[in-house]
């Protein structure tokens, strides 16, 4: 069968936190929303905010690409087709959203990782899926 044509082929989030700009020169960012009335900002949509209660709609963020290294482990073992060893952590953001992420970049020693070193977000292509389309996802390396 014939590859389908280049236009039809789109680029897929992995996550829905993680945005793609339609336009190629605006770059992939995690979106994340701010509550209107206290100001405390989550990762992704939210329906209520945990600290004020309030259920009002939210504002969409677009939340920093530089974060801080909070707490990472290696990973020797995992799921078959996951490679081993890779860098799962946590990041936080300065609008106090903590992210789950992979760290990138770097050879998984802990040599290599600080509590607190500061992160860069990236996003790339890991795979593409049945239909031809670039699968996204994204990471944090250091600095
Ligand atoms: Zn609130």
């Amino acid at each position: 069968m014939a590859d389908a044509p280049a236009a039809e082929k789109q680029q897929k989030a992995i996550v829905p936190f993680l945005k793609i700009p339609a336009n190629p020169a605006e770059k992939p960012y995690l979106q994340g929303s701010r509550c209107k009335k206290c100001g405390a900002t989550y990762l992704g949509s939210r329906m209520a905010c945990s600290k004020c209660f309030s259920t009002d709609a939210m504002d969409d963020v677009k939340l920093s690409d530089r974060g801080e290294l909070h707490v990472f482990s290696i990973v020797h073992q995992s799921v078959p087709g996951v490679p081993t060893p890779y860098v799962a952590a946590i990041v936080d953001l300065p609008e106090g959203v903590s992210v789950r992420c992979n760290i990138s970049g770097v050879e998984p020693d802990p040599k290599n990782l600080k509590f607190g070193m500061p992160v860069q977000f990236v996003a790339e292509k890991i795979r593409t899926d049945r239909e031809g389309n670039d699968v996204i996802a994204f990471s944090f390396k250091p600095v």
